[in-house]
């Protein structure tokens, strides 16, 4: 899971980069270009206007108000100067200097919030194109400000939607997968049953000898239905993050030892010797014992299904720091690289044990890995020339309460 989010993280990581690396200024169009020339030109004229307004209103006032003039007059001579200077140049240059700056600031601020405004209207055709349907698009602008945040949002959102939406698509393509899989498996043995069955029904047997043939074959069948049934009611059932382990203080070597007991029968009749390396003897720690027998009953007999030419079965368990480390492996046949990856998802099975008549449905390892998890440890094949070994890390303390 570790390895899962740092792979996300580093895909993010990516898009991230790329994205910096997408993002252009806000080119305008000339169309826009000359709405803002407008815009400039007109509001030049009304401040040109204005300021001829407000020079001709200042002089009014300056000159009818008396309480100005002997304000003027009496507190301020020079400015009184100034204002009834003949020469007209002296007194007018710092009121239009003080104009000019309020002016420059107005039409200043009249283009910058037109040009925001353009810059709105470029975002929103932006979104009206990705709500279209272009998920993979993305707000490409490099702005500062609000509009950079809005920008940086409104991306992240279509990125998080954009992977819900893959999410569920995923989901619902892993659901399909599972519903044909299924039909499928239990489509043979129910066929094989019916057809012996129509036999029987049909009285197309020559002896009882033939009816018993007829009808033992249908019910292996029908038990091979039932495994399936039974493998992917407890395959749904572990496969969510939420199902409720039944945790108890257990020694682990003796659990393994257990399950080895009942397995070494069945590998005497096969001529495989299964040795059980418990380092410490004793290993407690907690877990699902049921849970957890399910698991290395699958390994044990997947080590003596599938270890072909193999003679040798050998599990250690030990305790490592914190965790339990234990490895069932068996000679034989290694497994193609290809191959180790996908032994985990469900019906996955190896070509040649599919075509085998004994085989199993293909979900054992699939139960063992949600298992596994479901108490916060992990599982992994590795497969060499001599061994094949499955490696299973559990938390001695089990994190679920
Ligand atoms: P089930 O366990 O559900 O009855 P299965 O044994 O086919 O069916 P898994 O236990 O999930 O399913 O194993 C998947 C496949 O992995 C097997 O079909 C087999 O091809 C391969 N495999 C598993 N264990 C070994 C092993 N020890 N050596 C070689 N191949 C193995
Ligand atoms: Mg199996």
């Amino acid at each position: 899971m570790a390895k899962k989010s740092f792979k996300q993280f580093g895909v993010l990581a990516i898009k991230l980069k790329d994205r910096q690396k997408k993002y252009t200024r806000i080119e305008l169009t000339s169309k826009e270009k000359s709405e803002l020339f407008i815009e400039g030109i007109v509001t030049v004229i009304l401040l040109i206007l204005l300021n001829l307004a407000s020079y001709m209103l200042i002089v009014q006032i300056a000159q009818s108000s008396l309480s100005i003039q002997n304000l003027i007059t009496n507190i301020m001579p020079s400015i009184y100067d100034t204002f009834y200077n003949p020469n007209f140049l002296a007194w007018k240059k710092p009121i239009f200097f003080l104009l000019g700056i309020i002016d420059i600031a107005i039409l200043y601020w009249r283009l910058i919030r037109r040009y925001k405004q353009m810059q709105q209207r470029h975002i929103i055709s932006e979104l009206h194109y990705i709500s279209n349907g272009h998920y993979d698009h993305r707000i490409p602008f490099d702005l500062n400000g609000d509009l950079g945040k809005l920008i940086q949002s409104i991306n992240a959102l279509v990125d998080s939607t954009v992977e819900a939406i893959d999410e569920e698509r995923r989901i619902e393509q892993s659901k399909d997968e599972l519903i044909t899989n299924v039909s499928h498996d239990i489509r043979t043995p129910l066929t094989s049953i019916i057809g012996y069955l129509g036999l029987i029904e049909e009285r197309k047997f020559s002896s009882e000898e033939e009816l018993l043939k007829y009808t033992h074959t249908a019910y292996m069948k029908a038990r091979q239905m039932k495994v399936l049934v039974d493998d992917l009611f407890e395959y749904t059932k572990v496969r969510q993050s939420n199902t409720p382990l039944s945790i108890m203080n257990f020694d682990m070597q003796q659990l393994i030892g257990q399950v080895v007991v009942d397995f070494e029968l069945e590998a005497s009749k096969k001529n495989v010797t299964v040795d059980f390396e418990a380092t410490p003897p004793s290993l407690m720690m907690e877990g699902d014992t049921e849970k957890l027998v399910r698991v290395f009953d699958n390994l044990l007999s997947n080590a003596l299904k599938y270890g072909v030419g193999g003679k040798k079965i050998i599990i250690h368990s030990e305790k490592i720091g914190s965790e339990a480390v234990i490895t069932v492996k068996n000679d034989g046949k290694e497994i193609p690289k290809e191959s180790l990856d996908l032994l985990f998802d469900r019906f996955y099975r190896v070509e040649e044990s599919r075509s085998q008549q004994t085989g199993g449905t293909g979900l054992g390892l699939a139960i063992a890995q949600s298992i596994i998890t479901l108490h916060n440890g992990y599982i992994y094949a590795t497969s060499e020339s001599q061994w094949t070994s499955f490696v299973i890390h559990l938390p001695i303390k089990s994190l679920q309460v």
